[in-house]
């Protein structure tokens, strides 16, 4: 059994998508970078990355690199999920917590979970994703951004 923990920020701005979890969240704003920005799987890859010791995202997935610019982080995802797979890993299961002062985000974590777990091909019961508040606090209070951790658990093929 392995271990790993992953953490994420990004910028709220106007003008772009609100993308979570796979997720297009109707908002006023959206999260800003180079690919969808999507801080809930950017946090889950890392802890799948963590808890292979296969690196992070930034190592693998360079904002450098023109090929993923605007991506769908669940592609980036199934990349992850194939070099585990690879390395002879299998997913037992993932918690994740966002942190958003806005927009409520219960309704959307549904969708968000199965997303998840078609990519990871692991069954939704294996996959628990959490939203809280900051309570006014910070950055993620402040509605400058919004961010992510994530706990995963791997085990040996
Ligand atoms: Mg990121």
């Amino acid at each position: 059994m392995r271990i790993g923990h992953g953490f994420d920020v990004h910028r709220l701005k106007e003008g772009r998508a609100l993308i979570l979890g796979g997720e297009k969240i109707p908002f006023e704003k959206g999260l800003d970078g180079h690919s969808d920005a999507d801080v809930l799987v950017h946090a889950l890859i890392d802890s799948l990355l963590g808890a292979a010791a296969l690196g992070d995202i930034g190592r693998l997935y360079p904002d450098s690199d023109e090929r993923y610019r605007g991506i769908d982080s669940l592609l980036l995802l199934r990349d992850t999920a194939e070099r585990l797979e690879k390395a002879g890993y299998r997913v037992v299961n993932t918690d994740m917590t966002i942190l958003a002062q806005r927009p409520k985000l219960a309704p959307f974590l549904p969708a968000m979970r199965e997303n998840i777990a078609s990519v990871l091909k692991i069954p939704t019961e294996d996959i628990n994703i959490k939203a809280t508040t900051e309570e006014g606090l910070g950055f993620t209070g402040r509605g400058e951004g919004i961010a992510a951790h994530a706990v995963s658990l791997l085990e040996k093929a």
